[in-house]
């Protein structure tokens, strides 16, 4: 049997507390619960916990306090929750090194998806475990060939251009998690390159063009408003 996966909960509210807590140890994960920055800070150094899962208003700290504490030391991940509507603190604490978010009111499905896919990134370093044994990655129609630079749709070549191929590649490496705009442009043009999000927004209405059977509702490639994209993850 698999030891269970200890995810610590950082969370003031009572029934919200409860509420993950009960699902994750419902499905194979063992919670353990802290209500205040102090307590969270003590509570991941004496339990070391494989997963925090993070509000970010609690009483005595902001949650993103923490994350930077943590982040000096660890690279333990981190899920963020936040009531807030406002995008700018999801890109703030993804910048600080958060692995994902969710914002409140989120059900199971949501919780669960992202606990996986920020505990399976912990474990490759290449970040997916299918293109580190094949060289590619598959998720229902879509193939992304990294040894090819091709992406198949059903089989038959999709025709990227350079920067296209680049983007999905990377979306592909990181599937299921969050990608910012300044991330992706970063990587794609490096550290120097303009924040300006126009050259990518163009690429990614022609990749999803190619890809997607109604680009206006894409089931690969989604945008997390204001923040970034995901790609798709498989099974
Ligand atoms: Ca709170």
């Amino acid at each position: 049997m698999n030891i269970r996966e200890k995810i610590l909960v950082v969370e003031d509210e009572k029934s919200i507390s409860h509420f993950i807590s009960t699902i994750l140890n419902n499905n194979g994960y063992e919670a353990m619960q802290a209500r205040s920055g102090t307590e969270a800070l003590s509570m991941i150094s004496s339990h070391c916990p494989d997963l925090i899962i993070l509000d970010l208003g609690l009483p005595d700290m902001d949650g993103t306090e923490i994350l930077q504490n943590l982040r000096s030391w660890s690279s333990l991940p981190v899920v963020v929750v936040s009531a807030r509507s406002h995008e700018q603190d999801k890109v703030d604490a993804l910048d600080l090194g958060a692995d994902d978010y969710l914002t409140k009111p989120f059900g199971t499905d949501e919780l669960l998806a992202r606990v996986r896919t920020a505990i399976r990134h912990t474990r490759t370093a290449s970040g997916n475990d299918e293109i580190a044994r094949n060289g590619t990655y598959t998720v229902r129609d879509l193939t992304i060939d990294y040894n090819k630079h091709q992406v198949l749709m059903r089989g038959e070549n999709v025709h990227l251009t350079l920067s296209e191929f680049r983007i999905v590649a990377l979306l592909g490496k990181y599937a299921g998690k969050v990608l910012t705009y300044d991330f992706i442009i970063k990587e794609l043009w490096g550290p120097r390159a303009s924040g300006d999000n126009q050259i990518l927004r163009v690429n990614m209405a022609n990749i999803r063009r190619k890809i997607e059977k109604n680009p206006a509702e894409p089931e690969y490639l989604f945008t997390e408003v204001g923040v970034g994209y995901r790609m798709l993850e498989g099974d």
